[in-house]
């Protein structure tokens, strides 16, 4: 007997049929003898319709009022759906009780729409697990320490399941989507995309922090941090699969590098549509005008990602850097008022139609010339690298938006990742 958690996400949770195959696939887990955890998203669409709610009333604000509300209203989404799957359990024999965050609790910073969790205790889902009972707790939200609603930023869900399986020590924490694992590259863009029987932990926080949307980047952290056993599966098998098969199904996180890894160079191909392009044109090329630019912009709590300066010509040069697309503007304003009178600079412009596209692998460590091959299939289809950003295990390039499908189709097929590792 194990302690398992399960995390089921949006469209696995998406109409009460759905629902109901969750709680089959649950109580079949249940009933070979395993302590059951389930954390489940807000149905499909629902967090979208709700923030889309909030924005008709007044447009989104950064300040703090604004965003708690935000985290009242979206975590509505994820009760909805434990209450529905509680339910749905006991409509199939099993006992079975749900939690909100702040009733495990589980405890997170007051950072609004993006908290990060502190702790979690776990009393009161032992003492149900111990009664047999099936334990669903609320995924994306969590509870501040002046009893504020948080959530975890998009995609959070994730984060709640491996924070739970690492607070409770379960043998496995097993998310189900609507993908059978973790793929070279989103098979949605890409339908030739090959299915990993295992990938990296470090390959994987690569490939989420670069933009592949499968598990939120600090699922991928927490999983890391407390080593636990994660496996990306899909929730579209039939329910009543044998459980030996299911358990080995999808895609697993691993922790050591293994002989028997697929060790290809490039492992997958990340993208990133949420960046926008901001630029500083003639700034005086003296000592410390990265940091009156970037220092500004951290103040303000506006996330940086890729960086570039160029050459100096006649002691000004140009300063790039890209954001979050919703800081873009907030960035841009910053910029005008705070920065650009002190700076001497003449311009700032912007581009909010760009992407990132990232190779990553493992094997880029041990391999020269596979940043020089990702550019050369760039230059053959035509396509302008505006950026460039590396380090030991991946690539970037930040690209025109619209040329981002064929770049990762290219990419795809220049690195054979539609090969079977050799
Ligand atoms: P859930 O609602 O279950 O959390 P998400 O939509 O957050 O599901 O994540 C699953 C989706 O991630 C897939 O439908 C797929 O389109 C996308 N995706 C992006 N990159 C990858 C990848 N490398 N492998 C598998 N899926 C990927
Ligand atoms: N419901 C939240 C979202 O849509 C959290 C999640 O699905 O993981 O972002
Ligand atoms: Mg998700």
């Amino acid at each position: 007997m194990a302690l398992i958690v399960h995390k089921y996400g949006g469209t696995s949770m998406g109409s009460t049929e759905r629902i109901r195959l969750v709680a089959k696939r649950v109580a079949k887990w249940a009933r070979a003898g395993h302590q059951m955890v389930v954390v489940p998203s807000a149905m499909s669409g629902e967090t979208n319709r709700l923030l889309g709610l909030a924005k008709e009333l007044a447009p989104a604000k950064p300040g703090d009022a604004y965003q708690r509300e935000l985290d009242m209203l979206a975590s509505t989404g994820e009760q909805v759906s434990v209450a529905l799957l509680a339910i749905a359990l006991q409509g199939e024999g099993m006992e079975s009780v749900s939690y909100a965050g702040w009733q495990v609790p589980i405890l997170t910073n007051s950072a609004h729409t993006k908290a990060r969790i502190e702790s979690i205790d776990d009393q009161k889902v032992r003492v149900d697990l111990a009664a047999g009972k099936v334990v669903i707790v609320t995924g994306f939200q969590g509870v501040d320490e002046a009893g504020n609603i948080t959530t975890l930023g998009r995609g959070g869900s994730d984060t709640s399941a491996v924070a739970v399986a690492a607070a409770m020590k379960a043998s496995e924490c097993l998310i189900y989507t609507d993908v059978d694992g973790i793929y070279t590259t989103d098979p949605r863009v890409v339908p030739e995309a090959r299915r990993l029987q295992t990938v990296g932990f470090e390959e994987m926080l690569e490939m989420a922090s670069m933009g592949s949307k499968v598990l939120q980047i600090r699922s991928v952290e927490f999983a890391g941090k407390y080593k636990v056993p994660l496996r990306v599966l899909s929730s579209f098998t039939p329910w009543d699969i044998d459980i030996e098969i299911e358990a080995k199904s999808g895609t697993l996180i691993t922790f050591e590098e293994d002989e028997n890894m697929e060790q290809a160079i490039v492992s997958g191909i990340a993208f990133n549509r949420d960046e926008a392009k901001v630029s500083v044109l003639g700034v005086p090329d003296t000592p410390g005008i990265a940091y009156q630019i970037l220092g500004a912009v951290a103040d303000a709590n506006i996330e940086v990602d890729v960086i570039i300066q160029n050459v100096s010509k006649d002691g000004k040069t140009d300063f790039s850097f890209t954001v979050h697309r919703n800081d873009y503007a907030r960035t841009i304003d910053l910029l005008k008022e705070k920065v650009l009178p002190g700076l001497g600079a003449n311009e700032i412009t912007g581009d909010a139609k760009i992407c990132k596209v990232s190779i990553v692998g493992i094997g880029m460590r041990s391999h020269v010339g596979v940043a020089s091959k990702m550019f050369r299939c760039l230059s053959e289809e035509g396509i302008n690298i505006q950026m460039i950003s590396t380090s030991e295990i991946k690539t970037s390039v930040v690209i025109d938006e619209k040329y981002m499908e064929l770049a990762v189709r290219a990419l795809h097929k220049a690195f054979e990742l539609d090969q079977p590792a050799a």
